[in-house]
């Protein structure tokens, strides 16, 4: 158990230095602990030495989920001329009555060539969706007009621009939903999920 500890630490002190330094002395980390591993534990007590890289792992996806602050009913995702979200989770409160979702282009492209909405729809739906908001056309904010699918949508915005829409949480139940940019082409990049949350 000792030896055990010994290597989670060595894997542990390998990862901070490898975000911080270059990769030699977390890779000498890393052979260092699999050296002692190899030396002091049997096999079958491997296995463990992983669970440092996955748990860094998860909380680096944590990271990214465009998560509300406790109490809060409102997320804020950013857009950029790349053609990216800064997000592919929108997390969604049950206890909130209302939920905001704001837009915000970083970017400097108008909208004709770079734009970019948020479009919230149930998985199934969203390739329906977004072709006919293809079909719709720009001014339409690549949106069909009334279309039942769509739980809720931003209109259509280029660089430097911001956009808001407002909606009831309770849509977001029994189901998988997801959001995407509905200009033509983007939402292979541009897609997430959106999930309720306690
Ligand atoms: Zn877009």
């Amino acid at each position: 158990m000792k030896a055990y500890l010994a290597l989670i630490s060595a894997a542990v002190i390998g990862l901070a230095a490898c975000s911080q330094e270059p990769a030699a002395p977390a890779a000498e980390a890393a052979s260092a602990a699999s050296e002692a591993a190899s030396e002091a534990a049997p096999a079958e007590t491997m296995a463990p030495a992983d669970a440092p890289a996955s748990a860094a792992s998860e909380a680096s996806a944590a990271d990214v989920a465009a998560a509300p602050e406790a109490g809060n009913c409102a997320v804020t995702v950013e857009a950029t001329d790349t053609m990216q979200f800064n997000t592919k989770d929108i997390q969604v409160s049950k206890a909130c009555k209302e939920f905001t979702v704001t837009l915000k282009h970083t970017g400097t492209l108008p909208k004709e060539g770079m734009g970019h909405n948020i479009v919230i729809a149930k998985a199934e739906d969203l390739d329906g969706v977004l072709k006919d908001g293809t079909g719709a056309g720009i001014n339409a904010d690549y949106v069909k007009a009334d279309d039942a699918r769509v739980v809720a949508h931003t209109k259509l915005i280029g660089g430097g621009e911001e956009a808001s829409v407002t909606f009831d949480p309770a849509k977001l139940a029994g189901g998988e939903y997801k959001f995407a940019c509905s200009f033509p082409g983007h939402s292979s990049l541009m897609v997430g999920t959106v999930s309720l949350v306690d």
